[in-house]
């Protein structure tokens, strides 16, 4: 339905909400999540009413960008599927089946207990527990996975959830999805086997080369690179002999060290086989945060750093090599499509952590704060309360406003990147040392606009832009 009021004069009366000079014109963004780039003397048209150029004027009506020619249904339909549309609750459930970990990595966000033999494991009853709290939720499809500390340590609980939820799931008959976030130091062949057998996806950390792998992330049993390749090329080699097996996933932590070596991280994915890089900046937390001087970096760094990533990675597509970075895939699906990623990461809405002993947390991050003792975003526990009772609590109440930055954030109500972008209220916290942080300093609102805008110029190029279509049609 296209409400058009009929006027002598200017019948096209721009309708923005954000606008941003960038290197290739003025990109305009509005709250359904439709975008576009115009050039000096189209965007001056624009805004006077007056724009001549008939395909420019026919793209700009399209995506609703004149306020006299607005397609409510359109909108109604973009702005609903972007927040809550038929929400019955989070669908990501992340389980930390222990705080103990075998390896002691210099910039451990999760405090993981390296060493000791501490009683810090999830417990069968605390599984239990934990799985009937999930299931109370109405949430069509389940994503369960596997943190820590490090989860094969504690494999019996692994499995234990993995059965009762496969159990518990058969009257539902739930869309399940498991995975497990691991150093894989721990990985022998019965456990390969049983994650093999029940689907699961293995993710891991690949910060690089052997030498700064090892650099990064230190391991009792030698170097932790050797081990990790290993499987990860083992593993890469079975799904491609058989599609039923889920090709491995690695993330690579960027620390101060990695910065000098963009092209050589991007290599190293691919002699392990993976054709998904992720390039992930690190966040002030746990070891990371009190070893901060030395690990880690600014915005600017960190933006030069991925640039030089994102441009090896688009002269290896033009030579035909397969390989992406979920980053930037994540954020040129948002822009050409205005689509939300499948699996959008907001804080309670959409996920929820579980520590080994029952503590609930609207994420992760949040779950791992608390092992550093600050207990803040703590929601309740699988003991004593049911998903019904979390939506009662301030700090719930919180999370879900924290979602609609447009609405709660004084500086992203004015950004063009705003549709695609949401705040993550622990990092404010970390970093800022509140809730709500301030978007004018925050290093991480830098790194996300800096990102948008290397994507974005990128996208001005039309063979980049054709390989980003080919990457959304590809890979999810
Ligand atoms: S966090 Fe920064 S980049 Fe994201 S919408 Fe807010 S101001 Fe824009």
């Amino acid at each position: 339905m296209v409400r058009e009021i009929k006027q002598k004069k200017e019948i096209y009366r721009p309708f923005i909400n954000y606008f941003q000079k960038s290197n290739s014109g003025f990109l305009l963004s509005n709250d359904a999540g439709y975008n576009v780039c115009l050039n000096k003397k189209q965007f001056e048209a624009f805004l006077k009413g007056k724009i001549k150029d008939k395909k420019c004027k026919n793209q700009l009506s399209e995506k609703n960008f004149f306020r006299n020619r607005l397609d409510f249904d359109v909108l109604a339909e973009r702005l609903s599927s972007c927040f809550l549309k038929d929400w019955q609750g989070p669908h990501i459930h992340i389980i930390s089946v222990t705080k103990r970990c075998d390896s002691n990595c210099f910039y451990c966000g999760a405090n993981a207990s390296f060493g000791k033999a501490i009683n810090n494991d999830m417990t069968l009853e605390t599984a239990k527990k934990t799985v009937d709290f999930i299931f109370n939720i109405r949430a069509r499809d389940l994503m369960v996975e596997f943190q820590g500390g490090e989860p094969l340590l504690n494999f019996k609980t692994v499995k234990f959830i993995i059965n009762y939820v496969k159990k518990k799931n058969k009257p539902f008959k739930r869309n399940i999805h498991f995975s497990i976030v691991t150093n894989l130091m721990g990985m022998d062949e019965k456990k390969m086997d049983f994650l093999i057998k029940n689907k699961v996806t293995v993710c891991s950390s690949l910060d690089g080369q052997k030498a700064l792998h090892d650099l990064n992330r230190k391991s009792p049993k030698g170097s932790a690179h050797k081990i990790v390749s290993k499987w990860l090329k083992k593993i890469t080699l079975l799904s491609k002999k058989n599609n039923a097996i889920e090709s491995p996933n690695a993330i690579c932590t960027i620390s101060r060290s990695s910065l000098k070596y963009p092209e050589q991280i991007v290599d190293e994915f691919l002699k392990c086989g993976l054709k998904r890089i992720q390039l992930g900046p690190l966040d002030p937390l746990g070891k990371a945060a009190l070893n901060w001087d030395s690990v880690g970096y600014s915005a600017k760094e960190f933006l030069g750093f991925y640039k030089k990533a994102f441009d090896y990675i688009v002269s290896l597509n033009k030579k035909g090599i397969k390989v992406y970075e979920k980053g930037a895939l994540m954020f040129a699906r948002q822009i050409l499509t205005g689509q939300r990623p499948r699996y959008q990461n907001l804080d309670f809405i959409y996920r929820l952590a579980y520590n080994y002993n029952g503590n609930i947390y609207g994420s992760d991050e949040a779950r791992m704060l608390s092992n550093a003792g600050d207990e803040f975003f703590q929601l309740g526990n699988v003991y004593e309360n049911s998903f019904e009772s979390l939506l009662n609590k301030p700090m719930a109440r919180t999370l879900f406003l924290s979602a609609f930055g447009f609405l709660t954030q004084p500086l992203c109500a004015r950004c063009v990147y705003n549709p695609y972008c949401h705040i993550m209220p622990v990092y404010n916290y970390a970093a800022q040392g509140s809730f709500w942080g301030n978007m004018a300093t925050s290093e991480r609102c830098k790194i996300f606009k800096g990102v948008f805008d290397i994507i974005i110029d990128k996208m001005a190029d039309k063979t980049v832009k054709n390989m980003f279509i080919d990457w959304i049609e590809k890979y999810h």
